[in-house]
């Protein structure tokens, strides 16, 4: 990706990126690393051309296939409470979707997993995050409820679609200690983000704000 690309002019320039993070405080985001990654993170590259223009906007935004790239606020804040009070060093995210939330992810852990179910956005997500220069993700093509054993435990685990219920695999990929945050509930239902923490003893459920995310699909992905 080319630098003029990647810095913007007129509604992807910095100044309208510092508009957005200043609307990101006045909502009660402060921690000052994840507000600082948004800040750089040119979000206009994760949205179709003809969309760059609406890309600093606290709203989500179509990706294709059916799905969207999360609101800016939605992801600031599971982003911070993902990375507060603790500095996960592996992380597990499911639904690459844009890849936007994985860029973000990698520049604040040093390693990132993620899985995406739909073979376009998988492809497109990875040309986007190398050509950032950003080389410490780890993609995978498959159905994430699955997790991706493999590389388990994760020190912190982030869905970005909704199932109705926590898949077990997740459950049982987070190390003791670990986090997880997940959008729970039915599309068209109220949905509730709930934060899961493992203990040495069990898990401990917190439910969090309402939300709207996409489902999370079971199964493997179409073209
Ligand atoms: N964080 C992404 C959100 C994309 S929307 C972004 O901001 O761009 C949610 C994504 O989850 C979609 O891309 C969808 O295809 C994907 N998804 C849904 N069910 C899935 C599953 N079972 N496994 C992996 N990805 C899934």
């Amino acid at each position: 990706m080319k630098d003029p690309q990647i810095k913007g002019i007129g509604m992807t320039s910095q100044r309208t990126r510092d508009r957005l993070v200043q609307r990101l405080e006045s909502k009660g985001i402060t921690d000052e690393r994840v507000l600082d990654v948004m800040r750089h993170t040119p979000r206009h590259l994760f949205v179709d051309e003809a969309l760059s223009s609406r890309a600093y906007e606290d709203t989500a935004l179509p990706i294709g296939h059916c799905q969207t790239i999360s609101q800016p606020y939605i992801v600031a804040r599971m982003t911070a409470l993902l990375v507060a009070e603790y500095d996960p060093q592996k992380v597990l995210e499911i639904g690459t979707g844009s890849g936007y939330q994985t860029a973000l992810l990698a520049q604040l852990v040093p390693t990132v997993h993620t899985i995406e179910r739909i073979p376009g956005l998988y492809k497109l997500a990875q040309e986007r995050i190398h050509g950032l220069g950003m080389h410490n993700v780890h993609f995978k093509l498959s159905d994430g409820a699955w997790g991706w054993p493999k590389y388990a435990p994760y020190d912190a685990i982030m869905v970005t679609a909704a199932p109705e219920n926590v898949p077990d695999p997740l459950l049982e990929q987070l190390a003791v200690g670990a986090r997880m945050l997940i959008p729970l509930g039915s599309e068209g239902s109220i949905q509730k983000l709930s934060l899961i923490k493992r203990t040495s003893s069990g898990y401990k459920q917190e439910s969090l704000e309402s939300v709207s995310f996409v489902p999370l699909v079971l199964g493997e992905g179409v073209r």
